[in-house]
């Protein structure tokens, strides 16, 4: 690892069309270029480059296809109104990364090296950055053992890449409470598991129970802890917030539940704004209680796809709970109002969140 790594450039020679704002969806297009660095046991990380967006290729005993040895991180550039191009806490991302790569046997990345090579990325690419409310330009760190070995045991050789996908607004008519479902039979993740790391597994293992959910009309999962069942953890691939007779509630970070970087943000808005905000175990009996009570007042998930994700419905067993009458909240409002304005550049950044 170096920092004194230069990155060599290729520039395509066939830029691809550019989707149009009704095309755009999640996750769907890509832009002209990718960043691309290598990693060994003899050079570390080496050969940085920044190259047209192409498949790679990778023998078939590369050991990420069997022992699922790899990381990834997921955070926005957006265009201001000035059009500007901004990143939202892009340090906290690749400290993340480093978090998990150490939690997978994955050699750290030089952070300071990774921000700066995604600004020249970004920079080549900035015309695919789109500017309509709401948009932005979602940016995919990861990285991946590549070894051509069947051991199971840390690979030698890995690669970190950077693409980047232009996306739409996630709520197209504004924010919009969902129905959520409280998973009793399976969990994400254990306290001394990956929880903690933003690793494809985790996600891999929430597919069946999402599927069931999303049969079942709901669209997401309440992950309960996977001792006990019993203690709230996460919502979907979002952090969750409860408000309860006046005051906010989050799960405390246990070691299972991931650390979000919009998690981190809501709490320090919540704190300037003299809301009352408290990190803690919370169970699903306590909330089904406030409900009954008529004092579970707002929920809502956070997360940078969609920043906020107020929740009308919880289904926990037999009991159907509505929160605020399936309304937003005013405190779910207020944090979405505040946050993606710093984000999009038109409310002011009083934290020093945004790198330009
Ligand atoms: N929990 C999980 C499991 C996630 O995948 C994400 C998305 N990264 C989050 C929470 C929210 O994290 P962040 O606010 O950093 O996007």
């Amino acid at each position: 690892m170096s920092s004194t790594n230069t990155i060599l450039t290729q520039l395509t020679t066939t830029p691809k069309e550019k989707p149009t704002v009704e095309q755009l969806g999640f996750g769907k297009h890509f832009t002209d270029h990718m960043f691309m660095m290598d990693y060994t046991i003899e050079q570390g990380w080496h050969n940085a480059r920044i190259i047209p967006y192409q498949p790679i290729s990778l023998d078939p005993s590369a050991m990420i296809f069997h022992y699922g040895q790899s990381v990834f991180e997921g955070m926005k550039a957006y265009k201001t109104p000035a059009g500007d191009v901004q990143l939202f806490r892009p340090e906290r991302n690749f400290k993340r990364l480093n978090i998990s790569n150490d939690r997978l046997c994955i050699p750290a990345i030089d952070e300071q090296f990774a921000l700066d090579a995604l600004k020249q990325l970004l920079s080549i690419d900035k015309d695919w950055i789109p500017s309509e409310p709401g948009t932005s330009l979602y940016i995919r760190p990861y990285t991946f053992a590549t070894e051509p070995f069947l051991g199971v045991a840390p690979a030698k050789s890995y690669h970190f890449i950077i693409i980047m996908s232009p996306v739409g607004a996630y709520y197209s008519e504004g924010i919009n409470p969902v129905k959520i479902l409280v998973e009793k039979q399976y969990v994400r993740a254990v306290v001394g598991g990956t929880g903690e790391a933003k690793t494809g597994g985790n996600y891999a293992n929430g597919l069946k129970a999402q599927e069931i959910a999303s049969k079942e009309g709901y669209s997401q999962i309440l992950w309960l802890d996977g001792k006990e069942n019993r203690y709230i953890e996460e919502v979907g691939s979002m952090n969750i917030f409860f408000k309860i007779n006046g005051k906010v509630i989050t799960p405390a970070l246990n070691g299972s539940i991931l650390a979000g970087i919009t998690r981190d943000s809501m709490l320090h808005l919540l704190k300037s704004k003299n809301i009352d905000v408290e990190e803690r175990r919370i169970t699903i009996d306590e909330v089904v209680q406030a409900y009954e009570e008529g004092i579970l007042e707002e929920a809502f998930g956070t997360g940078t796809a969609a920043v906020i994700s107020p929740i009308g419905q919880l289904k926990w067993q037999d009991t159907e709970l509505t929160v605020n009458d399936g309304q937003i909240g005013e405190v779910t409002q207020m944090l979405y109002d505040t946050l993606t304005g710093i984000q999009n550049g038109t409310v002011e950044d009083s934290f020093g969140w945004i790198v330009k």
